[in-house]
């Protein structure tokens, strides 16, 4: 498909607590996204947040980006609700995904938009060559979270980024995942296509801190799990399994000594015994309630994430901008 020389590229922006920043941020990415194109449109959702920021990006229309789409959820669903809700009103021919701290730079736009173009590409992500400044406890999860999913779920997300172009038919069959707890990097990671990588630096926040709190980062990391593949009950069957055999050859022994008349002695291996198969009980249990969790959320079906406002800026369409152009070139 030959892609037009000023290709509607819509961009999807979720903010949470950025209210410091969020208006510097965006006119940034307006700067960026208008050497490209000048059919744009900014879609910016509300995570929730409890600063100001609704009130900047709702108060003084006059201080906005052109073609701003804000969305105002109606409490903190997370960032992945905030993509969902994003890219189920994005439309564009290509959708970039990136955050609102500047942490993704901006500056890449312009060369994942015209690498889209050029080529036939599904999904151009880009991919954190080392990360910015961050304490120890955030590094150490971040690296713990990754090697978990990469063991159960064999999708090495090492450096993966929610930094992201897709192509329109990338969205379109992203839409086509109907689950309520979303994962969007392991979500784009399964759905194939034509990927190409940039890799980036990521440059320290513009202002505030990380909105990841461990309970958080926990939860992102068991959804994760959880979501993608069905491995640890597998590895409650194993354990079952290896727990029988033990239990034959250790009950073949135990009635050798009863008819031999030693019954009485090996207490301790009793005790070792109940407090193993205990805890590995209550680990399996755990193991199959995180999937019936799962389960539950899946079949109440609520819905992704509530909207309890939206304010549009002013709309500048490419036409008339495209003829302002003209204006000036033939002025020239
Ligand atoms: N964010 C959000 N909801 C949340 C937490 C974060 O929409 O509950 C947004 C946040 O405003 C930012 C992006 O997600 O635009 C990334 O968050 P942050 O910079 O805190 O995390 P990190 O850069 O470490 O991934
Ligand atoms: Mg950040």
């Amino acid at each position: 498909m030959m892609k037009k020389s000023h290709p509607k590229i819509c961009l999807v922006i979720p903010v949470f607590n950025e209210g410091s920043h969020i208006l510097h941020s965006l006119k940034r990415i307006e700067e960026e996204v208008i050497k490209v194109t000048l059919n744009y449109e900014i879609i910016v959702v509300d995570d929730g947040s409890t600063d100001d920021t609704w009130m900047k990006l709702s108060e003084d229309k006059g201080v906005l980006p052109n073609n701003l789409f804000v969305i105002k959820f109606s409490r903190n669903f997370g960032k992945e609700a905030a993509l969902v809700a994003g890219l189920e009103h994005a439309n564009g021919q290509a959708v970039i995904i990136m955050d609102a701290d500047l942490q993704h730079p901006p500056s890449l736009i312009s060369e994942m938009v015209n690498r889209w173009k050029d080529e036939d590409i599904g999904i151009v992500e880009c991919v954190k060559r080392e990360r910015g400044k961050e304490n120890l406890r955030y590094r150490l999860g971040t690296k713990l979270f990754y090697w978990i999913v990469r063991r159960m779920t064999g999708y090495d997300l090492k450096g993966a980024s929610d930094y992201k172009l897709l192509d329109q038919k990338v969205v379109h069959a992203w839409k086509q995942m109907p689950e309520r707890d979303t994962f969007f990097r392991g979500m784009t990671a399964w759905l194939g296509f034509k990927k190409v990588q940039y890799e980036f630096n990521v440059s320290p926040r513009v202002n505030g801190e990380p909105k990841w709190s461990t309970p958080k980062l926990i939860k992102l990391a068991l959804n994760a799990v959880v979501s993608f593949t069905s491995l640890p009950l597998r590895f409650v069957s194993i354990l079952g399994f290896l727990f029988f055999i033990a239990a034959i050859f250790l009950g073949i022994h135990t009635l050798y000594q009863k008819f031999n008349g030693n019954a009485l002695t090996g207490f301790t291996t009793v005790i070792l015994l109940q407090l193993i198969i205990g805890s590995v009980f209550m680990i399996s249990l755990g193991v199959i309630g995180e999937y019936i969790s799962a389960i539950y959320k899946e079949v109440k079906g609520r819905p992704r994430y509530l909207i309890e406002n939206t304010v549009v800026s002013e709309v500048v369409t490419y036409e008339k901008e495209a003829e302002d152009l003209n204006a000036e070139f033939v002025k020239v």
